[in-house]
This record gives structure tokens, sequence and C-alpha cells, in this order.
């Protein structure tokens, strides 16, 4: 019965939960929801009696939905439970029992997002464009004037408000951005889709930051989506053809260091090698990738930074899940917070706890991701700041709507880390 979803299930590895319950408080689903079916040690269980046939494969399928995929979890475990690997496995079965049970319509609207939207560069300039012609138009205005905006489901409704000004800046974006006479570093920067799309102008400022700090920066071309949104979503073939294709784009440059600024991005790109345990050529290939693949964080923190104002800010930061728990970048962060003029930095008391964002958890999974958000604010409101520095797109776009929940938007902002460290630099 080798066709059986089941069988994709990684079984071998929930052998190495000892049931210590470790893990549970630091779970956010687990705070949250208070059930032992939406802890860490409870998706382990499921799993492997799924796995042996006990129960349905369907039994496991609302339990791994509600999980973020944050991986505190992981962090934590004294016995190093690949937590990870068992719930991509999870997915990759859920998604292959569903796959021709979908209706057709559902097809075709996943094949859409997934293969159409996110790994193709211009469709997504296209949306950023038409995000920013909608901002600038007035319709913007017109739909909320008119209350039109309450005719959407609340999540986008909320999603729609919370959305940050579009720069548009064309679709050929120039390739290489050289600094031929003090190149500390060449380094290849890594756009990605969502983040290209909506927060180009983040991209834009880490390219200049890079330059500022005397790094040649290239942008490779033939780059694309990361694949972590199919690899989340139980697309593995997809996952990795796309990491096929970021390999070789960048394998062209020879970079010192491939250079992302999104936390959940990089993640994914660090874990490339993962995808080909049964491929050594590409596996060999993905290894050299990863190798250079880094967080902006991690090189910025070894270079002078040209700083050039103070900001008199109080800020404190939420790491991005997938950079503290995957990559294991916690200190560069902090590190060059604490180097810029005038401001003051108060960490939360759990910065490991989960925003709630996790990819599209918060669009597909609202009500829950609010309630995650709510304690994170907790923790925000106890430090006070003026500014919330955060490390990856959907987490700031998650503060953004913390912010907005509590009414806090006349005195308190979320920037990514590059913002703030663009304006400590005059750049723009
Ligand atoms: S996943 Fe790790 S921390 Fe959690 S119960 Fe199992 S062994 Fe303990
Ligand atoms: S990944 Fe996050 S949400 Fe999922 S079980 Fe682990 S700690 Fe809980």
């Amino acid at each position: 019965m080798t066709d059986d979803p089941a069988n994709k299930l990684a079984y071998d590895e929930t052998f190495s939960c000892i049931q210590c319950g470790t893990c549970l408080p630091a779970c956010p689903t687990y705070k949250t929801m208070g059930k032992e079916t939406q802890s860490p040690r409870g998706r382990i269980n499921l799993v492997k009696m799924a796995a042996e046939k006990k129960i349905p494969l369907e039994a496991i399928r609302e339990p791994i939905d509600l999980c973020l995929g944050c991986r505190a979890c992981e962090r934590v475990c004294p016995t190093n439970v690949p937590y990870g690997k068992i719930l991509e496995s999870a997915k990759e079965a859920l998604f292959e029992q569903q796959k021709d049970a979908s209706s057709l319509l559902k097809r075709l609207e996943e094949n859409l997002f997934y293969k159409q939207i996110f790994p193709k560069h211009q469709v997504m300039a296209v949306a950023g464009s038409l995000l920013w012609f909608y901002q600038k138009s007035g319709l913007k205005n017109l739909a909320h004037l008119t209350h039109l905006t309450k005719l959407l489901p609340e999540n986008l409704e909320t999603f729609e408000r919370a959305t940050p000004d579009v720069h548009v800046r064309g679709m050929h974006r120039a390739e290489h951005v050289k600094n031929e006479t003090a190149a500390n570093y060449k380094v290849a920067f890594f756009n990605g889709c969502v983040m290209d799309a909506v927060f180009g102008r983040i991209n834009d400022m880490s390219v200049k930051l890079l330059i500022a700090c005397g790094c040649s920066v290239v942008i490779p071309p033939k780059q694309t989506c990361c694949g972590a949104l199919h690899l989340h979503g139980g697309r593995r073939a997809e996952s990795k053809e796309l990491a096929r294709r970021n390999i070789e784009a960048f394998e062209a440059e020879a970079p010192d260091f491939v250079i992302n600024n999104a936390g959940g991005c990089g993640a994914m790109l660090s874990e490339y090698p993962q995808l080909f345990a049964d491929e050594p050529d590409w596996k060999a290939r993905a290894e050299r990738f990863s190798q250079h693949s880094i967080d902006i964080s991690v090189l910025l923190a070894k270079l002078d930074l040209p700083l050039k104002k103070t900001l008199n800010y109080r800020v404190t930061l939420q790491p991005s899940c997938h950079m503290t728990n995957v990559q294991k970048v916690v200190n560069e962060p902090i590190r060059l917070i604490q180097k810029l003029d005038g401001v003051a930095f108060h960490p939360l008391d759990d910065p490991d706890f989960c925003c709630g964002s996790a990819g599209i958890y918060n669009l597909i999974n609202y009500e829950p991701a609010m309630e995650i958000l709510d304690v994170k604010m907790a923790d925000v409101q106890k430090q006070n700041p003026d500014v919330i520095v955060t490390t990856n797109p959907g987490c700031l776009l998650q503060m953004r709507v913390g912010i907005e929940r509590e009414r806090l938007q006349d005195r308190m902002k979320a920037m990514h880390l590059v913002e703030l460290l663009a304006e400590a630099c005059g750049i723009e």
C-alpha cells in the first residue's frame, strides 16, 4: 500500500519524543487553546497513531492545520525531536489525501496562487502595482468612506487596513549594484515574493545599506519564491522545483553571501538540503547554497554602519520565530539595535512566543491567530515602546494589526529592522 498518504508520515522520528512535556509552556497554541491535542507532544502522538493506522489520517488534520509551525518546541526539546520534519511530513500526507477530493474550483484557485502568482516575479510586481493604485488613486479612501470594506470577511478587512503603503519601483530593477571601490564582500540579494511586492521599499533600503557598508550587491534575475509557502502547504515537489531554480540562479553569481531580510524565507533557504535527501548531487549543491545563505543582520553586525542620526526611540524587538528557532539567529538584531544613538532597547519578557503571523496562518486561522496576537501585545504594552522592530514581513504586518487592535496608532509603530537601521544611517 505504498500509495497510502499515511506512509509519508515521519514515523521513525516520532520515537525520539519521550513525552516529557518540556515543550508545552513554549507552545503558543497550547497556551491559548489549553488542549493536549494542540500541543507539540499531542501532535506528535497523533502523527504516530495515524502512521500506525490506529486513527484515520483525517483525525490529525485540525491539530496540524492549527499548528503555527513556529518550532519553538524544537528549541526547548531535550531530545532534539525534529518537530519541523514531523510537521512537514504530516502536511504532505494531508495534502496528498485531499488533493484529489478537492473541488475543481478549489484546485484551480490553489494552482493559481501556488503556481502562477507567488513564483512569478512579474506577476507579483503587477499585484504590488495594483495595490499601489488602490491605495494612491483614492479608491481606498472611497472604500473606507462608503464602508465598502465592511463587506469583506473580517480577516481580509483587518489586513486591508494594516497593509503598509506600497511603493512602486517598476518591474525591472538594477540587477548589479556594484561598489567597486571598497567591496568588503560580494553579496547576492534574495528578494522574496511577498517581501518584494508589498515591502519593496525595505528591499531597496537593504541593498542601499549593504552598499553603504562597503558591499558589492548582485540581484540574481532568475531567482524566485523560496518555496516555504508551498512546503508548509504540503506541496513538497513544487517547493523542490523552486529550490532548484534558486540554487541555479545564485550559483551563477558565486557570491560570498546570499543575503535575505525575511526570517521565514531565510529559514527555508537554510533548510534546502533537507529537500534533497535522496538526490546526492542536488543535496551537495543545496548544502553549498545554504552555507552561504544568511540573514542581513548577521552580515551588518560584522560591518561598520555609517550612522548619521540620533533617533530618540524606545524600542522593543519581536523576533521572527523561524529566524530564532531554525536559523538560530538571536543576538545580531539586538546588537544592531543597541548600536544606535538615542535608542533605548526594552526586550519583551517572552520574545520567543510567536506573534501569530506564521506565513498565511493569520489569514486562514484568523481567530486563533488574534488570540495569540493578544498575548503578544500584552507583553508589548508592558515595555511601552515607540517602535516594535521585527525581522520578517509577516511579523511586521501582524504587529501593525496588533497596534490597531489595541488602538495604539498615535503612539506606537512597527518597523522592520532594516528600516530602523536605514533611518539611523540617513538612508531613504
Ligand atoms: S517534543 Fe521534546 S520536549 Fe516535547 S514532550 Fe517530546 S521530548 Fe519532551
Ligand atoms: S511549532 Fe509552534 S505551534 Fe506548533 S507545536 Fe511547536 S510550538 Fe506549538
